[in-house]
Parts: C-alpha cells; structure tokens; sequence
C-alpha cells in the first residue's frame, strides 16, 4: 500500500474530517483556522486543502498546492463522493483502520480487560475488539453504527461511479 493522502480541512468542514478520520485518512483540522494556517500547513507537509471557500480555494491553487474545492451540499455520502473524484482517495469502510474521529489520533488495538472500566456493559458482552485512541485515549468499537456508516460509504462509493462516468461521457477526443 502507497502513502495515504493526507489533508487540512478548512473551518466549514468539521463533518468531513470526521468522516476521513473514520475512513483512515489523516486530517487536521481546527474550528479556531486562519486561511494563512491553512495554507501554511498545507505547504509544509504536503497536505491537500478541503475547503468550501472558493477564495481560500483560488489562492491554494495559485501557490501551487493540491485543494479540493467542495460544492456538494445533498449529504455526508455526496461530498465523500465529491472528495473522492477530486482527490483520486479511495472511500471504504474498515473500523481497523480508522483514526480517532475527535482528535484524528492513531487507534491500536486493545485487549479487552485493558478498556473494561471504560466501556459500558452492553459493549463489554457483545464485542471482543476494541480500539484506543494514541492521543485522547478514547475507546472504539465496531458497534451497531458501523451499520450505518458503511452504508453511508456504500451510497457513497455508488455515487462516485456516476460521477466518474458522467466526466467520462463528456471527455472528448479534442480533450487530450
Ligand atoms: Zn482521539
């Protein structure tokens, strides 16, 4: 497996990073952001903006960094799609390699008698594998929301496709 793209997400999109977290991707991100952190960051480590700002976006691109201008506004599912195409990332859900969706902290597996005074019952009895955030200490598991999410990166994925195919139709001979 290739290094992973890593990315900054602007201040508008504290649900997106959350989601790329949970899908494995590292993303820093800060409610408190300044366009010129942003660019900052994003020049000295490489990492690709995700920005609903189309100034802050122009600027990025114009500085010669890599930017992901986001204009889906339909769902969580539609603007993973977005990202995706965007920034060639693939989407899939695997709770083994996710990161900390809080603080986008590294998870590594846990037995379960180290978290047992951190997890309520229900959980203790139903799951065998548990994960610890190595920055926040936070506990995870593959709970019923998984359910949920892989079916959100299910839509996702699907949604993506008809966007790869519909660039596709339009690309003409006299394009390339
Ligand atoms: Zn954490």
């Amino acid at each position: 497996m290739g290094t992973r793209q890593r990315f900054v997400a602007d201040t508008m999109m504290g649900e997106v990073a959350r989601w790329l977290r949970l899908l494995g991707y590292d993303v820093v991100y800060s409610r408190h952001f300044t366009d010129d952190e942003i660019l900052r960051l994003a020049s000295s480590t490489g990492r690709i903006i995700i920005t609903r700002d189309k100034r802050l976006h122009r600027k990025a691109v114009k500085m010669g960094l890599r930017s992901v201008y986001v204009e889906a506004v339909e769902s969580a599912a539609h603007r993973l799609a977005e990202i995706s195409v965007k920034s060639g990332i693939e989407i899939a859900a695997d709770p083994s390699k996710s990161r900390c969706p809080e603080c986008n902290g590294e998870l590594f597996k846990s037995d379960k008698e180290r978290v047992l005074n951190k997890i309520p019952p229900g959980a203790r009895n139903a799951y065998d594998t548990f994960y610890v955030c190595s920055r926040c200490g936070k506990v995870y598991w593959e709970g019923s929301h998984w359910k949920n999410i892989r079916r959100i990166v299910r839509e996702a994925r699907t949604i993506r496709d008809k966007m790869l195919a519909r660039s596709k139709r339009r690309q003409t001979p006299q394009d390339s």
